[in-house]
């Protein structure tokens, strides 16, 4: 095994700070990877705080991340796709068992015994798997992620969970090319989704309840914004939509969106509001409009979302931090005065 410097919270009060915890040595088909940087997710916080208990408690210590990009620094003897020096990311995932049907279909985030990168069983060391808030970290090679060289590492990181995310269920939609897509909150999730919807071509529309916003939903590529709090601005796109991707993870009327989608209209959930939303049945009928949910995506599906980013040129707008600063972060976050993502740079820890 080997000792890796890391930030862990020791219990739900606890802030996060510095640790040392073991990884495994490399198997035959693991890649060992030097973490660059690693971006702060909600889920971190969430998990941190043990705040989704119900459904996973957290297992302390706590190393949350799983934004991950890095240099390769070892292989196993099996591993054939990976080599020292490559730029690779790591998700949301980093095993699953790889022969359930959702597996085979590519799928891998809905297998049920999939691995996550932290607070899930570790089939290796026991315990549970602990995140990217650490020097470096070891991982199947079937879970790796080609990083394109030409984006930059720090802009990356998010893409491996608020890229994917948001990603994904505008590619599941169809050709969006030329269709009326809207995209509401303008966060971490929000701002991957436009960039996303307006590579693709369609005609973006951002929902904020932030006039202040509007310039920099402009900037990121919305043709459109509409400050949802105006009913005036909401009547006059009403029934006009083709899609429409709604991030905002707190509490929300629903049916204003599904107001918005024009004839078998979809509005998609990326985020998790705590509390059920009261959904109109009548608001669906008419229109035949559906609601869906999204959940990251696949490990093919994300290489595929690299390599398009790579194309377009395309990472998360990011406010880069020292690892010694991620408690004042997570305050931010909570508070919900980040601008889109916080990209830790794990340098920063080697002089911790
Ligand atoms: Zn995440
Ligand atoms: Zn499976």
């Amino acid at each position: 095994m080997n000792k890796t410097k890391a930030y862990s919270a020791a219990s739900a009060t606890s802030p996060l700070s510095l640790d040392t915890i073991h990884r495994r040595e490399a198997t035959a088909h693991d890649v060992q990877i030097e973490i660059l940087f690693c971006g702060i997710c909600h889920s971190d916080l969430h998990t941190v705080r043990d705040e989704w208990n119900s459904v996973m408690p957290t297992t302390y210590p706590c190393v949350p991340g799983h934004e991950i990009v890095g240099r390769v620094t070892g292989i196993g003897s099996a591993v054939t796709h990976f080599k020292t020096g490559d730029l690779v990311g790591v998700g949301c995932l980093v095993d699953s068992d790889q022969s359930c049907p959702n597996c085979q279909a590519d799928v891998e985030q809905f297998c049920p015994g999939a691995t996550f990168t932290y607070n899930s069983p570790d089939k290796h060391l026991g315990g549970v798997t602990y995140g990217g808030y650490s020097e470096n970290i070891v991982v199947d090679e079937k879970f790796v992620l080609h990083v394109p060289d030409n984006l930059e590492p720090a802009g990356v990181a998010p893409l491996l969970c608020a890229g994917i995310t948001t990603y994904s269920p505008i590619r599941r939609w169809g050709d969006i090319k030329g269709k009326k897509v809207g995209v509401v909150g303008l966060g971490g999730l929000g701002h991957m989704g436009v960039k996303f919807a307006r590579a693709f071509g369609a005609h973006v529309v951002v929902f904020t309840t932030s006039p202040g916003k509007k310039e920099d939903a402009l900037r990121l590529g919305a043709h459109e914004v509409i400050i949802s709090t105006n009913p005036d601005e909401m009547q006059e796109h009403a029934g006009t939509f083709d899609f429409i991707l709604d991030t905002i993870s707190a509490d929300h009327d629903i049916n204003a969106y599904i107001g918005m989608l024009g004839l078998d209209g979809n509005i998609t959930l990326v985020g998790a509001p705590e509390k059920p939303l009261a959904v109109s049945a009548f608001a669906l009928l008419f229109g035949r409009k559906s609601l869906s949910g999204s959940l990251i995506g696949g490990i093919k599906e994300t290489q595929e979302m690299l390599d398009f980013c790579g194309r377009h040129n395309i990472t998360s707008d990011v406010e880069i931090i020292p690892i010694n600063k991620v408690n004042e972060a997570y305050v931010l976050l909570f508070r919900r005065l980040v601008t889109y993502r916080f990209s830790i740079d794990m340098a920063s820890l080697k002089s911790e």
